[in-house]
């Protein structure tokens, strides 16, 4: 991007003098100079490793048009005589690389952009990987027309020749500028809706989804969700929505269609300068992140004037996790931070408040910490300061004390905040996780990521046979990477071939979950002796596991009779009747009830669940039984509902399933009050 700037300008400069005449000589001596600036990166890419195909390409495609455009932009000046030729040259640049580019950024919901001075921006960076895509070579054949335009239209009327030529170009030029929504330059809003198809409206939404991806109940179960949220953040924030005003909401097939259309791939995000409040996710994100973005387009609403948001990221994103409480399933947001020590101190909490300190470190870090902190401030003073601090980014003179008060008030809290293992363990992965700026190659993407990347594309594409094949390839060229086998392993037991596995030979593997896959596959295959046999070798090292998912591993095999069952349910989507459902022990009970609510078979998820004694359950089935609280609310068995909250509502439960049990709840008294009226079109 630089180098594609700095030599367009320079071109420009320089050819729109007079004694320039020189103008092919003068492109390929800059070009000279950049390539000549751009070894040692070279090299260090080169040395490190992180040297791409990609990353080449964007090297040529970017300078070499930008430098003959910026020299075809000076020549026709100076062809034509401009007055202040020089100056003329700067601004008509000026325009194009950052006038046009506010233009598009004003006026389109779009994270991607391509400009023809510094050629592109390829979207979020979380997404790591960034590819030269056919839309990219399209755009560079239209800088290639503006280049070849500008040559000939000095002298266009000289010749037959030179009539046709320009005539040829501007025709082509024509046909280029109004294609291009078709060919993913740009996206407005109008293509997008299109593209996905499908529309549903409801009292404060019109929500734009993928028609293909969407049954009809699943779609009017996230229009639920969208109000639930829009109501309970509103009544949190406190604010009155303003009648009429109503929020769009894109909802993708998946985050390979919505990098295609918006830029962004697993990066949901939220508009906030546009004023038509609007969110953008895909589909398996949804539940993770809807009222997490909720927050942001509601946020809107106290923003400042430039573009509705605050200057301090970190109270942005801040807020949101504050309100949304969903950095872990484990622990709250200050148990994480304070199971960190030291604590972050005054100076910190003033730089991860500040534009330049938030990116720097892991999204994660600067996430939870900034949570952590607004819910302090939430929570201990009056909503209208943080209003005011979110407008101005200035919380020193909008609180009624002293930054370093405020630090110190909420350290306080966090050393009263209570902590086990657990927390540990969720602080310790979420702040080991890496910044962008910290990996050694974030943009290099392996052979084997790719071919992983490709088969979760193609599983959330529900084409799962496709999806098969490239696991086999994957397994294939990296049958080390213990993630890759376990996913194998898993596809050729859903299959029903169990022989495939135990040929494979990944016997007496030193990873413990693989050794649990190869019995289950023993078991299809060779019945429970030999499986049993093979399990046992394991038998101790499983139970000495800290690790969660181990904790019912051996249960769930006790015996020939429930390991039976367990690989029905798991990989043949077995649901047992009432009567066997009685002889399965509490783990293979829980793991059926799971099955049974994954399938969203309601029916049968609640024969099960009138056959449990919740009260007797451990904390250990929180997840299931969550999940059972929602499904009964949404489908209107209120008791149900009622009756599992109450069960599971024990003083001694974890902080954060008590936060979790209390949005159930809020979850059921908004369903048994619902008030809004949806609509299909
Ligand atoms: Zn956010």
């Amino acid at each position: 991007m630089l180098a594609g700037s700095l030599g367009s300008f320079w071109a420009g400069l320089q050819s729109s003098s007079k004694k320039s005449q020189q103008d092919l000589s003068l492109s390929l001596e800059i070009l000279g100079f950049l390539y000549l600036a751009s070894v040692p990166l070279f090299i260090f890419s080169l040395l490190s490793g992180c040297l791409t195909f990609d990353g080449i390409a964007f090297w040529v495609l970017i300078p070499v048009p930008s430098v003959f455009l910026g020299t075809a932009i000076g020549r026709y000046a100076r062809k034509q005589n401009l007055p202040y030729a020089g100056i003329l040259v700067f601004l008509t640049l000026l325009f194009i690389s950052v006038g046009v580019l506010l233009i598009e950024f004003l006026l389109l919901p779009q994270v991607y952009f391509y400009n023809h001075i510094w050629g592109l921006w390829p979207g979020p960076i979380y997404d790591e990987a960034v590819y030269v895509t056919g839309s990219f070579l399209f755009f560079r054949f239209i800088t290639l027309l503006w280049i070849l335009l500008l040559w000939v239209l000095p002298h266009w009327n000289k010749s037959l020749k030179n009539k046709l030529v320009s005539g040829l170009i501007f025709i082509l030029l024509s046909i280029s500028y109004s294609n291009l929504h078709n060919v993913g330059i740009i996206s407005p809003t109008g293509t997008i809706q299109q593209n996905l198809g499908g529309k549903y409206q409801t009292r404060h939404f019109n929500i734009y989804y993928d028609i293909s991806s969407y049954t009809r109940s699943e779609i009017q179960y996230w229009a639920t969700r969208h109000e639930f949220h829009f109501q309970q953040i509103l009544s949190q924030l406190d604010i009155n929505w303003p009648p009429n005003r109503k929020i769009h909401s894109y909802l993708y097939a998946h985050a390979w269609q919505k990098k295609e259309i918006t830029g962004a791939k697993f990066t949901s995000y939220v508009p906030i300068w546009l004023s038509q409040d609007q969110l953008h996710i895909a589909k398996q994100q949804l539940e993770p992140v809807l009222k997490h973005e909720m927050v942001h387009v509601i946020s809107k609403q106290f923003g400042n004037t430039l573009f509705n948001g605050s200057w301090s990221i970190g109270l942005i994103e801040g807020l949101a996790e504050a309100i949304a409480r969903d950095a872990s399933s484990q622990s709250t947001l200050h148990q994480i931070v304070a199971a960190e020590r030291p604590l972050p101190s005054a100076d910190n909490m003033k730089s991860a408040l500040s534009i330049t300190g938030f990116y720097g470190s892991a999204g994660a870090i600067s996430y939870t910490t900034a949570g952590s902190f607004v819910q302090y401030l939430l929570h201990n003073y009056p909503f209208d300061h943080f209003k005011q601090a979110y407008k101005t980014a200035d919380i020193e003179n909008t609180y009624p004390v002293s930054f370093d008060e405020l630090v110190s008030g909420w350290h306080q809290t966090l050393k009263e905040t209570e902590l086990d293992s657990v927390d540990k363990q969720v602080s310790e992965f979420i702040f080991a996780q890496r910044s962008l700026f910290q990996k050694e190659c974030p943009h290099s993407i392996s052979n084997e990521l790719k071919l992983w990347d490709e088969y979760n594309y193609l599983m959330a594409s529900r084409d799962t046979s496709s999806a098969y094949r490239v696991l086999t390839d994957l397994y294939q060229t990296d049958s080390h990477n213990a993630l890759v086998k376990a996913e194998w392993i898993r596809s050729k037991l859903n299959m029903g071939e169990p022989d495939t596995v135990i040929k494979s030979q990944i016997v007496s593997n030193s990873i413990l979950n693989l050794n649990v896959l190869y019995a289950d596959a023993l078991f299809m295959s060779q019945g429970f002796e030999e499986a049993s046999l093979y399990l046992g070798k394991f038998r101790e090292d499983i139970s000495s596991q800290p690790a969660r998912n181990f904790r019912y591993t051996l249960d769930l095999r006790m015996d020939s009779v429930q390991w039976a069952f367990f690989l029905n349910q798991r990989y043949s989507d077995h649901l047992v009747k009432e009567d066997t459902f009685l002889k399965l022990n509490t783990p293979n009970k829980l793991s059926t009830l799971n099955k049974a609510l994954d399938l969203k078979y309601y029916n049968k998820a609640l024969i099960y669940l009138r056959l449990l004694s919740v009260e007797a359950l451990s904390q250990d089935w929180f997840d299931i039984i969550e999940k059972a609280i929602h499904m009964s609310a949404y489908i209107g068995e209120y008791d149900m509902a009622n009756e599992l909250i109450n069960a599971y509502n024990d003083p001694d439960l974890r902080a954060r399933y008590k936060e979790r049990l209390s949005e159930q709840s809020e979850w059921l008294s908004f369903l048994q009050n619902r008030n809004y009226i949806d609509q299909q079109k």
